[in-house]
């Protein structure tokens, strides 16, 4: 089994890498394009076609790219090229998030396209309940899903503080999670090489790989939900920085709120604009039963008053903290992450409105943005979190001629 190589966020290592980087720029370069032309990959790259066929010939070898020879006929003056696509049938990945209150299983192919999803409850004693149940399912989930496809990987992401390249989940608060090992786990569950990361970050890198062209170029990630992360990637790879921590907007100080946070201060940024901080108030002002999730989202969807009235309340502090990013990192994209804004734009305008007006430099809303991989961008995140490894370095993740099978 390979060792993760968490490719996209280091330079690549071992000889003069130059193999490695080629293949993985004709890889990413059909992702973008394809079905693209071999002599305009070649354009795009840089490289001779001679090396575009032999890093072709390679992909294909992976199971990653195939010919599409039905495409010829369109493709226009001079010596018919057979373009070259990325191939959805034989390689895909398997994604786990863990977050609050429950889990998501999915397997996803190498577009980032969800081809099957299924839900974990946490329901059970102790606090890693919700990890035995996900290493419990996660085998019979791919058995039962994965056809003739091979998967190159598991990728599980989750919030708060997470090592990848210890594979260790440092410290997820509302989990109580401190120091799982959460890489080991799934490797011996499933027997496949597992990739772990934080959300925010695996976000970003989705963005990158499925979402905003511009995203590319520089990004900036916020995740709120039971918890706060941001995340930050620049010229195509994510930012992982010291101690594998993301951004830390948790303790940012909210003018005038006097809320209570666990680190003893009042008014931080989390212990107002999470979900759980969200939840406990609708419930106390009798707009829902209880701290759900589900009770709210359908309170939202009804148009309750109350409920609207929190939602947009937290989109304008939301805003805020976007501002300030944008302001300090200037990013050519923000993508957002907020529980309610995916299936509501007015809340993704309402953050919007919120940032534009209180930036220094972003003056265009449009710069702001809901995840490009949908509602379901959580899902992707996770099974990103492998393909980022194939897309950075094809060679060293997927292993030449694998015959189907877990
Ligand atoms: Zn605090």
């Amino acid at each position: 089994m390979p060792a993760p190589l968490n490719s996209p966020y280091q330079q690549l290592r071992g000889g003069d890498g130059r193999r490695e980087a080629n293949t993985s720029a004709v890889l990413r370069t059909v992702l973008d394009h394809g079905p693209v032309a071999r002599r305009r990959i070649a354009a795009l790259t840089g490289l001779s076609p001679a090396a575009v066929s032999r890093q072709v010939l390679d992909l294909a070898r992976l199971g990653l790219v195939r010919e599409r020879p039905e495409l010829v006929a369109a493709a226009g003056v001079g010596r018919p090229q057979v373009p070259v696509d990325i191939d959805s049938g034989r390689v895909a990945v398997a994604g786990v998030h863990i977050g609050v209150p429950g889990a998501t299983l999915s397997l996803i192919d190498l577009r980032g396209r969800i081809l099957a999803r299924e839900d974990v409850s946490s329901r059970g004693p102790g606090r890693t309940a919700i990890l035995e149940r996900v290493t419990g399912r996660l085998p019979a989930f791919l058995a039962a899903h994965k056809g003739a496809l091979s998967i190159a990987g598991v990728g599980a992401v989750l919030g708060g503080r997470v090592d990848p390249e210890r594979g260790i989940a440092v410290r997820h608060e509302p989990l109580g999670w401190y120091d799982v090992p959460l890489r080991a786990a799934l490797e011996r569950a499933t027997g496949l090489p597992v990739y772990v990361d934080n959300h925010a970050r695996a976000l970003a890198q989705s963005e990158i790989l499925f979402g905003h062209p511009d995203a590319q170029h520089s990004i900036v990630a916020i995740f709120v939900g039971h918890v706060v992360d941001a995340a930050l990637g620049s010229g195509g790879r994510v930012h992982l920085g010291p101690r594998a921590a993301t951004s830390d907007l948790a303790h940012q100080p909210v003018p005038g709120s006097r809320v209570k946070c666990p680190c003893g201060r009042t008014g931080c940024f989390e212990a107002v604009v999470s979900d759980t901080a969200l939840f406990e108030e609708a419930t106390e002002l009798g707009i829902i039963a209880e701290p759900d999730r589900a009770l709210l989202s359908e309170a939202v969807a009804a148009g309750h008053p109350g409920a609207d009235r929190l939602v947009r309340r937290r989109a304008r502090l939301i805003g805020r903290a976007v501002a300030l990013l944008a302001d300090l990192v200037n990013p050519d994209v923000v993508v957002v992450h907020e529980t309610f804004s995916g299936a509501h734009p007015r809340y993704l305008d309402a953050i919007r409105t919120e940032a534009v007006g209180r930036s220094h430099l972003c003056d265009d809303p449009e710069r702001i943005v809901a995840p490009g991989t949908g509602e379901r961008a959580l899902d992707v995140a996770a099974g990103t979190a492998v393909l980022a490894n194939i897309y950075g370095d094809p060679l060293r993740t997927v292993a030449f001629d694998q015959s189907p099978g877990v």
